[in-house]
């Protein structure tokens, strides 16, 4: 297919860009996703909102935003020389390094001449009688595609906490997810950061160490865990680059969170009180998201879930010394890691610090923001600055924000209203030729985003392969292969402790979002069986039609 149609039919003829797949968003899946295109001989036209490549990368310039996978293993693995050539400088890599690495490989793929920037895509409508997308762009323009692939992100649509005056407030006001390319200096000021999700947690002791004073405003404690962040020796890169092939495996197949560790064989509950808390501190003073895999059962037992719970919470009392302040910061209203799990450097210790102070918003919430204070019911809090450390519409956001119209004029909106139905997370029945990566009902945010994005591309790129191969031109979702999935996604989150927190997995941090537990939980390895048997059995579950057969249907 040409880059170029003339279309005509109006009184002027009107120069339309076509493509045989637009793929919107140039972050880690978009990039691939790119890649793997291009090698079958598509053409392809990228779609990005930012200046830059790497997504979620590009937005979060907050201090002290790093990864909390460890980069050796939050990478791509597609290409052996890259991942053997790539020096990752440190455990965690800083968001800059991370941002350099997904320039690197822009460069280096020559990902660029197909990739627009600074553009927006506003709508995408299915056209019946051509089995194509016609992709509205900011700007006014509109492409085609025959093929349209979401490669949106999960976290990329910035929550601004619906807070009176806050419209009104006189000084500086950053969203973490969306943080300005200029480097922030709040040296002599009073900053206030509200939340104290994963963002602050690594924000506030950045913030914390250059301001006069920082408060911070808190609704609900969360669990963290020491990163333990250091260097990487060259000698620590070389034993993982040898042992890359058995890492990578492990990640994908047998780790339920696309995280190489070591994997545990026994629940909580089946090691005494001393052996229980040796295996914690050991897993405390290793640090990272792997604590919650000391045991095999720390998510689906309550009992066993306590006993990490109450060794997080006596770690948070040991290290905060004001008896009030420690209390606040323990986490008592949910099961440990059924929020995502924060993994920090310094952050409780840092409310020792004489010019941080903490802000419990349960027993004295937030009324208003003044020009210059953030009034609470019993006080006012006078900042310069305030950081709004308040998360995403997570997973369904920045897809809800496209104008999506499939098969007889149905918008993905509408049909997500009681929340997102999709069959394997990767299409939605109604909306044909349109591929969503690592979205609602696939693992995902659950995993290492790399593992389930490089899963989700090759089996997309797979699937398109096959189609061509045998002259498909539309595939959709079965309604039913959707029903059934959806209701095994529930299914399996209702066997966890998860559904308990009210957390953006559940919808519950955006007023009026359906509260339903949106990523697959059944684990990435049992995750890629199952897709690579679906696609075994000649894509079990999904329509596949050829080109006659479909405009016969259209005309019908
Ligand atoms: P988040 O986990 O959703 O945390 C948002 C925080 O803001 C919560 O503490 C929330 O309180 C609070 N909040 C929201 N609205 C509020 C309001 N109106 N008043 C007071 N407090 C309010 O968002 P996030 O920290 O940006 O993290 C989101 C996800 O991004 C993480 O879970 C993680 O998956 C990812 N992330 C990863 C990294 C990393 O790789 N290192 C770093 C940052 C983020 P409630 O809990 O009470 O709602």
């Amino acid at each position: 297919m040409s880059n170029m149609q003339a279309v005509s039919g109006t009184s002027e003829a009107t120069d339309v860009e076509a493509y045989d797949v637009v793929v919107v968003g140039a972050g880690f899946a978009g990039m691939y996703m790119l890649h793997r295109l291009r090698r079958l001989g598509l053409s392809v036209r990228v779609y990005e909102q930012g200046g830059g490549v790497g997504g979620t990368w590009y937005w979060n310039r907050y201090p002290g935003a790093r990864c909390d996978v460890e980069s050796m293993q939050y990478s791509y693995s597609f290409s052996d020389e890259l991942q053997q050539e790539w020096d990752w400088s440190e455990r965690y890599a800083p968001q800059a390094e991370i941002l350099k690495y997904a320039n690197h490989v822009a460069d280096r793929f020559n990902l660029r001449d197909d990739i627009q920037f600074n553009v927006r895509v506003e709508q995408a409508v299915f056209d019946a009688g051509t089995n194509a997308w016609q992709v509205a762009i900011s700007g006014g323009k509109t492409t085609i595609a025959k093929y349209i692939v979401l490669a949106t992100g999960c976290l990329s649509n910035a929550r601004v906490p619906d807070i009176k005056g806050l419209s009104d407030f006189k000084g500086e006001v950053y969203h973490t997810g969306h943080w300005p390319h200029e480097k922030i200096d709040f040296t002599g000021k009073r900053v206030g950061v509200i939340g104290t999700g994963s963002s602050a947690i690594q924000s506030v002791p950045v913030i914390a160490a250059q301001a006069r004073h920082l408060t911070v405003f808190q609704r609900t404690a969360n669990f963290s865990i020491p990163a333990r962040n250091a260097a990487l020796t060259s000698e620590e890169r070389a034993a993982i680059r040898t042992n890359y092939p058995e890492i990578r495996r492990v990640a994908r197949e047998e780790a339920r969170n696309g995280i190489y560790t070591d994997l545990p064989d026994r629940g909580a509950l089946e090691d005494g009180d001393n052996a229980r808390r040796a295996k914690y501190e050991e897993r405390w003073r290793r640090g990272g998201l792997t604590f919650m895999s000391a045991y095999n059962n720390l998510v689906v037992d309550q009992a066993a879930n306590d006993t990490a719970a109450d060794f997080v919470r006596a770690k948070i009392a040991e290290i905060v010394k004001d008896p009030h302040t420690a209390k606040l910061l323990q986490p008592h209203n949910h099961p440990i890691g059924s929020k995502r799990i924060c993994i920090d450097t310094d952050y409780f210790a840092t409310f020792n610090r004489p010019n941080v102070s903490l802000v419990d918003l349960t027993s004295d919430p937030i009324e208003e923001i003044l020009p210059h204070a953030v009034r609470t019911v019993a006080k006012e809090y006078e900042v310069d600055a305030l950081v709004l450390a308040t998360g995403f519409d997570a997973m369904t956001g920045s897809v809800a924000k496209i104008d999506i119209v499939g098969r007889h004029g149905q918008t993905l909106n509408r049909k997500w209203a009681e929340g997102p139905k999709t069959y394997l997370g990767l299409m939605s029945a109604g909306f044909p030729n349109l591929f969503i990566v690592t979205g609602p009902g696939s693992p995902s945010v659950l995993s290492n985003m790399i593992v389930s994005i490089e899963q989700h591309v090759d089996w997309i790129a797979d699937c398109i392969a096959h189609m061509r191969a045998r002259g498909f031109e539309a595939m959709e979702a079965n309604k039913e292969a959707e029903d059934k999935w959806v209701a095994h996604v529930n299914e399996v989150a209702h066997t966890t402790l998860y559904p308990q927190a009210n957390s953006w997995y559940m919808g519950a941090n955006i007023p009026g979002k359906p509260q339903v537990f949106m990523p697959y939980i059944g684990g990435v390895g049992a995750y890629r069986r199952i897709c690579d048997e679906v696609a075994a059995k000649g894509y079990e579950g999904f329509a596949m039609t050829a080109a006659e057969q479909s405009r016969a249907a259209a005309a019908s």
